[in-house]
């Protein structure tokens, strides 16, 4: 048995700027994705004896971590989706016949159902472990194909591959680099209930059907500015989530608990993509450490995490 492992990051949007439905169901968007530190671990069990011809060659998928009870173990968990994917496109590309069966195992430190990309984040790690392992037979993809394949598993996979700091249009999927200097910290609360994405985008067009809630906000040149400086004062001036207050409606706790984290002294409060996990930016780790230990010692929420970001993309670790 051989192993290949990849880390792939959480996301957090500094700006999300939700647009209209489109025909195809989804929403535009103008986001601003950073990656923090908090990451998963996807790992392929390469063996040594059995191949697969046709179909999947996930033999089996295993989780561990933070959530791992509510991370589905079959065809349907991203990572898996990943690895047959990038199989299947060396299938018809370059004649790929014989693969290795693979037994994934997932280590999760990214909440499940949080708004942070969890899911996607172990999609990209299954496609980076999963190209390293098929390149030393075949050819290596370049950087946009990758891209593409992972825009169809989904439209935060191609920012989890790729990481940093990246303005996000069209689904959230077409990516352009963005600079930030410095070191941002923030103090992450965790939910034992996820929030789905698709009810949190239902929920902002039911509000602006009735005129509870204006329209897209689209402008990200002041973030952008204030991205250069470094100055985690300034950036609190310059969050932005369109799905805050959709997801308050939905889950009232969140609202509390963005309350307290704003009192304890925090620089800003938001809802972290579609929620329900709250992000605190700080001004510095130590500072972030105690705001999560404040939150978790009153009892409002379950478990919670310090991160940094920019973090990195997915890449494979020894
Ligand atoms: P996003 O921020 O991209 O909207 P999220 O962080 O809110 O996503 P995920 O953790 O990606 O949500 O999980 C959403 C759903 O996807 C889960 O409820 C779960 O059923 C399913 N899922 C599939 N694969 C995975 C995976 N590898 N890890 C976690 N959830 C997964």
């Amino acid at each position: 048995m051989r192993r290949i492992s990849a880390r792939a990051h959480a996301k957090i949007n500094l700006h999300l700027g939700v647009g209209d439905l489109r025909e195809d169901g989804y929403h535009d968007l103008v986001t601003v994705f950073q990656s923090l530190s908090l990451a998963d671990t996807v790992t392929l069990d390469i063996s040594a004896e059995e191949t697969v011809a046709s179909g999947s060659i996930v033999g089996a998928l295993t989780v561990n971590g933070l959530d791992a009870a509510s991370v589905p173990r079959d065809a349907g968990n991203l990572a898996w989706r990943a690895v047959d994917k990038l199989v299947d496109h060396y299938r018809v590309q370059f004649g790929l016949e014989e693969a290795p069966r693979v037994y994934i195992n997932i280590h999760k430190g990214i909440p499940t159902a949080g708004g942070m990309a969890g899911g996607s984040a172990d999609a990209a790690a299954a496609l980076v472990a999963t190209h390293a392992l098929l390149s030393e037979t075949y050819p290596a993809l370049p950087m946009g194909t990758l891209l593409e394949l992972a825009a169809e598993l989904g439209s935060d996979v191609p920012f989890t591959l790729r990481g940093g700091t990246m303005l996000g249009t069209g689904r959230g999927e077409q990516l352009t680099p963005m600079l930030s200097r410095g070191t941002y910290h923030w103090a992450l609360i965790f939910f034992r209930e996820g929030l789905s994405t698709p009810a949190v985008f239902q929920e902002l067009d039911r509000l602006r059907a009735e005129g509870i809630t204006s329209g897209p906000s689209l402008h990200t040149e002041d973030l952008a500015r204030t991205l250069m400086t470094g100055d985690p004062e300034k950036l609190a001036g310059t969050l932005t989530n369109d799905l805050q207050l959709p997801a308050i409606m939905l889950r009232r706790d969140v609202a509390r608990t963005l309350d307290v984290g704003r009192q304890a002294g925090a620089l800003a409060a938001m809802v972290s993509g579609s929620g329900p996990t709250v992000a605190f930016l700080c001004d510095s780790q130590l500072q972030a450490r105690d705001l999560v230990d404040d939150l978790l010692a009153d009892g409002s929420a379950y478990s919670g995490a310090t991160a940094h970001g920019p973090g990195k993309g997915a890449h494979v670790i020894d």
